[in-house]
């Protein structure tokens, strides 16, 4: 059995188009059906390609002879940061933007919570060792205004910081 990759395609949204860009050409878009968005195979920055569907091919014998070739299909997510130079791709970047608005507008943030708000959306969305403690102080946050940005946080929040933000 040999693996490899497709490619995946997505639209600047974050929108899969297709994760079999390859061996299902007739899936590709220039544009987005969902919101009109132009569509990227590569990361913007370095240009590594979107890792697509896991293609699995196997052969089966019989005999001595060569059977029918089996094509099995792992589908991949929608990726949140490139796993060549590490950076966000456009999707991720506007959702945590559109986070740090909704809690900077509707969160009633004190004077240290709007210092940290930048910091904490960011850290919340990286699994880094300071992504418990911003989920911790975004809890703290939502208690005042009823889970603003409840969804969105969620869509991109990291393994670290979802555990702690799913117990409010
Ligand atoms: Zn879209
Ligand atoms: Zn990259």
């Amino acid at each position: 059995m040999s693996e490899s990759y497709d490619v995946q395609q997505v639209c600047e949204n974050g929108h899969q188009i297709t994760d079999c860009y390859n061996i299902s050409p007739e899936k590709r878009r220039k544009f987005c059906q969902e919101c009109g968005a132009s569509t990227i195979t590569a990361c913007l920055c370095c240009g590594e390609e979107i890792q697509g569907a896991q293609i699995g091919v196997s052969q089966d014998y019989f005999g001595g002879r060569t059977g029918q070739k089996m094509v099995s299909q792992i589908d991949a997510d929608v990726p949140s940061y490139c796993r060549n130079c590490g950076k966000s791709y456009p999707w991720t970047e506007s959702k945590i933007v559109t986070a740090i608005q909704i809690l900077t507008e509707f969160g009633n943030l004190d004077e240290k919570e709007k210092e940290t708000i930048k910091q904490d959306i960011n850290n919340i969305a990286r699994d880094v060792p300071q992504a418990e403690l911003s989920a911790m102080r975004i809890r703290q946050i939502w208690k005042k205004c009823s889970m603003a940005g409840y969804e969105i946080i969620m869509e991109f929040a990291s393994r670290t910081a979802a555990k702690v933000l799913k117990n409010p």
